[in-house]
């Protein structure tokens, strides 16, 4: 039975709330607060059961530990952005209680990718006996446990991975982004690195593609090859691996799109003046596209988001395919949302369930592939996601 306290009223924000409700037994009282109050009373209107919401700024560090030593929550679960991170942290450091995120920080003025702000934390955390859990959602998340679980019951030693997320959902606009423009457009933009014999290659943004036939009747895409947060810890934790990609689906239009608003500069993340006044053009583009929370009642389709892990097992070389099939209707049938959004709430309300059931506690700063993966991967299967093994594959990937 435990409290938690929830930041981030967007996309990702409503479904942790909705999946942590529907489990009283665990989340006895729920908070949720964020930046807009009114979009935490929208989100509490959804639900069958009472929650608390209130207002804070997750930049202001004593603003968030009056709400936190006010609220006495168990763990906070950071789903704002990942601007907020090191606040955040800051702030559960401050008033003593464990922390949980889905996106590594991110400095509001570079598009850079790490781990090392929120790593340097460690001594922090394990001084205070608190734990922070890094990257819950699902890429990162659900993946890292993935190639933990194939890495402990599949192998003696991994080789080769290769993280293919592919969305088949459809919402009929010419370019929306599934989560937070901001960050998305960020992220696929940003120059590709990949792990290759010890160290990261960088190659141009997108200049790398193959096709992919997903199981199950998915579909075939095409799938790019970008740089992805989970990609730093788990070459880190995993050292036997030689290689370690990650692909994303995207349609032609989305990427011509991209390609065009890349051209023109509303891309850029550097303010420029207009009229005036200091506008930063990513953050004008987001204000004019869709909200991704919008997209739930139109998107459909599935996506299907998998690792697939190559290495050696009783000295034989062996391929295998783990995977999750989420499809978008469905989702939004239980929690009024898209499955980006859900592919994401549902893996942060388990890795806090690990935490508050005391699976997964530990002092100190971790990413999810450091705990063990069994307790996590079975729930996976009973909250909404679960996952299938194909060993042998037979995919001829890059
Ligand atoms: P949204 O933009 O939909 O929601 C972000 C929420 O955070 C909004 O409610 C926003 O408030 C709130 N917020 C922003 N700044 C502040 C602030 N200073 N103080 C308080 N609240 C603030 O994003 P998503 O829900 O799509 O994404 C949430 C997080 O999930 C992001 O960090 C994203 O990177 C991560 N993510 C992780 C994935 C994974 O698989 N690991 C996949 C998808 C997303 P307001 O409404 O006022 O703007």
């Amino acid at each position: 039975m435990a409290k938690v306290l929830i930041i981030g009223a967007g996309g990702v924000g409503g479904v942790v709330t909705h999946k942590c409700a529907q489990l009283t037994e665990v989340f006895e009282e729920i908070v949720l607060a964020s930046r807009t109050e009114e979009k935490c009373r929208h989100i509490a209107a959804q639900l069958d059961r009472p929650i608390e919401t209130a207002q804070v700024d997750a930049d202001n560090v004593p603003e968030l530990v009056a709400l936190i030593n006010r609220v006495k929550p168990d763990l906070v679960i950071n789903v704002a952005l990942p601007y907020q991170d090191l606040t955040i942290m800051d702030a559960c450091l401050e008033a003593g209680v464990n922390y949980l995120d889905t996106a590594n920080y991110e400095p509001l003025d570079t598009a850079k990718f790490e781990y090392s702000w929120q790593w340097a934390y460690q001594d922090k955390f394990k001084e205070a006996g608190l734990m922070a859990l890094l990257g819950s959602g699902f890429d990162p998340g659900a993946t890292n446990v993935f190639t933990a679980y194939i890495a402990k019951h599949y192998f003696d030693e991994i080789h080769t991975l290769d993280i293919i997320d592919v969305n088949g959902g459809d919402h009929g606009y010419p370019f929306a982004t599934n989560f937070n423009p901001e960050i998305n457009i960020r992220e696929v933009t940003a120059e590709c690195r990949h792990w290759e014999n010890g160290e990261f290659v960088t190659t141009p943004a997108m200049s790398t593609k193959q096709s992919f036939t997903c199981p199950d009747g998915v579909g075939t895409y095409n799938i790019y090859r970008m740089y992805h947060e989970e990609l730093e810890s788990l070459v880190k934790n995993f050292p036997s691996l030689k290689r370690a990609q990650f692909w994303m689906s995207f349609g032609e239009s989305y990427l011509k799109h991209l390609e065009v608003l890349g051209n023109v500069g509303m891309t850029g993340i550097e303010p420029v003046e207009f009229n005036g006044q200091q506008i930063v053009p990513i953050q004008f583009l987001k204000r004019l596209l869709p909200d991704p929370a919008s997209l739930g009642p139109r998107t459909k389709g599935k996506t299907c988001i998998g690792c697939v892990v190559t290495g050696v097992k009783d000295g034989k070389p062996k391929t295998v395919y783990l995977y999750n099939i989420c499809d978008h209707q469905a989702c939004y049938a239980e929690v009024q949302s898209q499955a980006i959004s859900y592919t994401t709430g549902v893996p942060a309300m388990i890795g806090a369930k690990m935490m508050l059931e005391g699976k997964w506690q530990q002092a100190g700063v971790w990413n999810m592939e450091q705990m063990d993966p069994d307790p996590f991967m079975e729930d996976m299967n009973k909250y909404g996601l679960p996952w299938a093994v194909i060993e042998e594959p037979g995919f001829d990937l890059v």
